[in-house]
């Protein structure tokens, strides 16, 4: 783990400090709603274990997190009646990442409907 910051916000999160709508959790991951959805249903998907983002992860934790990630997109679509699920990741500020611990974003998406910036 290089550059973690244990202040970051979804630390807090994970450590019970700050409260959050969790909507799926395991050993390794856990799943909780966005706080400024970008659609109806924005999922944050995380690995329990700190890691900065992707660049920064244990490649042996990654089929977890990515499992975690096709449940929660799956049980997404179904449950607000998507037409289909946007995944995205972002590394490092200037490709858009703001809280610095691993997270994947899951969206439900409905036809003709862009995302909120
Ligand atoms: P990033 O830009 O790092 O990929 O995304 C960070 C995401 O975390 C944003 O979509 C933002 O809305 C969300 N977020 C920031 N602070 C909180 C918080 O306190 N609680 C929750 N549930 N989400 C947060």
């Amino acid at each position: 783990m290089s550059g973690y910051d244990t202040s970051n916000i979804f630390a807090k999160i994970l450590r019970g400090e700050i409260p959050s709508h969790r909507v799926y959790e395991d050993d390794a991951t856990v799943a909780f709603m966005d706080v400024m959805p970008q659609a109806e249903g924005h999922v944050l998907v995380l690995p329990k274990a700190p890691s900065r983002n992707l660049l920064d992860a244990d490649t042996a934790s990654l089929p977890a997190l990515i499992a975690t990630v096709q449940k929660v997109a799956i049980a997404a679509k179904q449950a607000f009646d998507a037409d289909g699920v946007t995944v995205m990741q972002f590394n490092e500020a200037p490709a858009g990442q703001s809280v610095f611990h691993l997270h994947f974003h899951v969206i439900p998406r409905r036809a003709g409907v862009p995302l909120k910036p």
